[in-house]
């Protein structure tokens, strides 16, 4: 609960990046390698979690979900209208459906 990064570092990689929110966009984002998060688990106790490679990279996508901000927020201009304008095809295609990699509902994750 209540996840803070805390750290990271140890140069940058850049790699490709696809979030549930822009089904079939994946993008090239440079982070850093390594990150370090903590948090609190269901007693309250203090909990922290590093990593580097996909780990380090999914503890820092997933951060930036809770602070509000998207990987279309860490591309530039251009980047950013050719994700809408894809995103604009999904959804006239998609009209009505779920995306197939969507949240799973809460009886699913019980
Ligand atoms: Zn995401």
């Amino acid at each position: 609960m209540n996840p803070e990064l805390v750290e990271s570092g140890k140069g940058l990689a850049v790699a490709e990046e696809g979030c549930l929110s822009f089904p079939g966009v994946y993008v090239e984002i440079k982070r850093p390698r390594w990150a370090k998060v903590r948090a609190r688990d269901l007693e309250g106790n203090t909990v922290e979690v590093d990593g580097d490679g996909l780990l380090g990279r999914a503890l820092q996508h997933e951060h930036d979900h809770l602070t509000g901000k998207l990987m279309i927020d860490l591309v530039g201009t251009i980047k950013k209208e050719v994700i809408k304008r894809k995103m604009k095809r999904w959804h006239a295609e998609h009209d009505g459906e779920k995306p197939a990699a969507a949240t799973p509902s809460l009886p699913e994750l019980v």
